[in-house]
């Protein structure tokens, strides 16, 4: 197949993961056939560099154009001063807004390989940990009205949600828990907020329409507690956009690395955004030493999600897994008696295993 695929490296290690992750795709790309054709843009502080703005109209309308979009990460000390309204990190929300990616995915998956790396008891990762967190993206108080009183002693940030918004990013999630085991854990503050009030109604409301899927309801800090003390019960979780940016870090301190965690973010239709989650890490920038596994994976979750590639994302999440099981780590990973490489070369030892 042919698609057309837009690079956004980012910032400090951004250029350096996204390398990889390409060089893995164009191998897979020769490997089954397929053409795929990259084209770089500016994202973050790159673009505030060259533009004055983190994101411009033409990237933006370039994404909307193209099948697909990998993301490296953004932002960095270098823009820690410019103004809050072309801070590199706007150049995030402004993307994820302009493509109309509202449902954010993140699997949390313990690899076997790094079960040392997780800081949770060993009896309590006996039992296999495969979460898939869906994180509404769109919404909720990130994108709510601020304000700040004239003598700046307060400060209000509105958090609204629609049913349609929640509607949407449900119907994903019930969705995905037929095709996976079946459970559904909708996690809110329903006796606090009403936006949550309103949440639950709504996934109450649709569970009639999926029968098949057994949904529970959980408030935030009890999920918060329960994905420590019980990881396995959980199989999908839908949440609103700030508790989903925290438990999914959360879960991403649970399974052991943030370089290796990827994500999607989807809309309607196929087109996606792709990114791993974790940020520019300014401290090990041009060492080549930064985990490129995130990125990589996160191209699997692109040829899966907008390319309907399975065969082929599967391939390479089984390189990841053999190159780990041959016992190579990058310095985030690394534990006794492994052997420590770097950036360039965990890419190439990924792409030769497909
Ligand atoms: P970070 O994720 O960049 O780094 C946290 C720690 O994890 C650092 O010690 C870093 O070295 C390490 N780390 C991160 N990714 C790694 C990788 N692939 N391999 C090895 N080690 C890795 O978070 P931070 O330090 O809080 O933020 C740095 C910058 O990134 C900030 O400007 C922040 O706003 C931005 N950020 C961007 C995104 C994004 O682009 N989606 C997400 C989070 C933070």
């Amino acid at each position: 197949m042919e698609a057309r695929i837009i690079t956004l490296p980012g910032d400090y290690i951004g250029p350096e993961i996204m390398r990889e992750a390409v060089k893995v795709l164009k191998r897979v790309a020769q490997k089954y056939g397929h053409s795929f054709t990259f084209e770089e843009r500016l994202l973050g502080g790159a673009s505030i560099d060259a533009y004055g703005v983190p994101l411009t109209d033409e990237t933006l309308a370039a994404c909307n154009a193209a099948d697909a979009v990998l993301m490296g990460s953004v932002g960095g000390p270098k823009w820690d001063n410019v103004p809050a309204a072309v801070r590199p990190e706007k150049g995030l929300l402004a993307i994820r807004k302009g493509m109309q990616v509202y449902a954010n995915l993140r699997p949390c998956r313990i690899h076997p390989q790094l079960a040392g790396a997780c800081p949770l008891r060993p009896d309590i990762i006996r039992e296999p940990i495969d979460i898939m967190i869906l994180r509404e993206l769109t919404g909720d108080i990130y994108f709510g009205k601020r304000s700040r009183s004239e003598d700046r002693t307060q400060a209000t940030d509105e958090m609204a949600y629609s049913v349609a918004e929640v509607e949407r990013l449900a119907r994903i999630g019930f969705e995905m828990a037929k095709k996976r085991r079946g459970k559904l854990c909708s996690v809110d503050k329903a006796n606090v907020l009403e936006c949550s009030r309103l949440w639950r109604e709504t996934v109450q409301r649709l569970s009639a329409e999926y029968p098949e899927v057994e949904v529970s309801y959980m408030y935030v800090d009890n999920a918060a507690m329960q994905l420590i003390l019980r990881p396995s019960q959980f199989d999908v979780i839908i949440t609103g956009n700030l508790f989903g940016d925290i438990l999914s870090d959360e879960s991403a301190a649970i399974a052991g690395s943030l370089g290796m965690m990827p994500s999607a973010s989807l809309g309607d239709g196929t087109r996606g955004l792709y990114e791993p989650i974790h940020g520019s890490a300014p401290d090990i920038a041009g060492k080549d030493i930064a985990n490129p596994l995130g990125t990589i994976l996160s191209g699997a979750l692109l040829l899966r999600h907008s390319l309907g590639l399975e065969q082929e994302a599967a391939a390479i999440e089984k390189a990841v897994s053999e190159v780990l099981d041959a016992g190579f780590r990058t310095p985030d990973i690394y534990s006794e008696g492994k052997e420590k490489v770097g950036c360039i070369r965990m890419g190439d030892l990924v792409a030769e295993r497909i």
